[in-house]
């Protein structure tokens, strides 16, 4: 690519390496980029680094936030005593989309995947186990219908099952393999009311 100048191909660089973004994309990325307003480029090179530098997880839910806690674990109109344990942040704002749900929810950030090395420690489960000491009636397992996401909830269950709290696992109305972002919040809403205890 060096028919471009060094900071032009600097920017389709850094702009390739970003998820789900491919050279092709990022040259179009980067000429758009380059012909914007410069206030424009201000505001989104602003975003990009408050947003990393003040990003941080809820010392609660795990989510990403830029508080201590975030606005769903800060709400006293949510039920505290219903936890759904979603593997992404992104997962959560599924669920939030649909407006119905009212519990609150626990972020693992990942999936137990034995395939990829990623063990029970690696994810926010530790966290989890702890808020279960407080006042909880039940855990909604949310994780995705994939093999670590199934590997994940069997673990999960079986780790509450000796605290005697209610378990239970979103119906399978959820695609096998289905990450829970792409799906439409009926679906979503579905599988949630359609949960059975494990
Ligand atoms: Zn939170």
């Amino acid at each position: 690519m060096n028919y471009y100048s060094e900071q032009i191909t600097n920017l389709i660089g850094e702009l390739s390496q970003l998820p789900g973004i491919g050279t092709k994309s990022a040259q179009r990325l980067a000429f758009h980029i380059i012909s914007m307003p410069r206030e424009k480029v201000e505001r989104l090179t602003t975003a990009i680094s408050t947003a990393r530098e003040n990003i941080r997880y809820c010392k609660c839910c795990c989510t990403l936030t830029d508080r201590e806690l975030c606005p769903i674990c800060a709400s006293e109109k949510r039920d505290h005593a219903t936890i759904m344990v979603v593997e992404t942040t992104r997962d959560l704002a599924a669920y939030e989309k649909t407006g119905k749900y009212e519990g609150v929810y626990h972020v693992l950030h990942g999936a137990i995947s034995p395939m990829l090395g990623i063990g029970p420690a690696d994810i926010r489960l530790k966290e989890l186990m702890v808020r279960l000491q407080g006042d909880v009636r039940e855990v909604i397992i949310a994780t995705n219908s994939s093999l670590e996401g199934e590997t994940t909830a069997m673990y999960i269950s079986k780790l509450i099952k000796p605290t005697g709290i209610k378990c239970t696992r979103i119906a399978s109305g959820v695609p096998v393999g289905g990450d829970l972002e792409y799906i439409d919040e009926v679906t979503l809403l579905r599988a949630l009311e359609g949960r059975t205890e494990l």
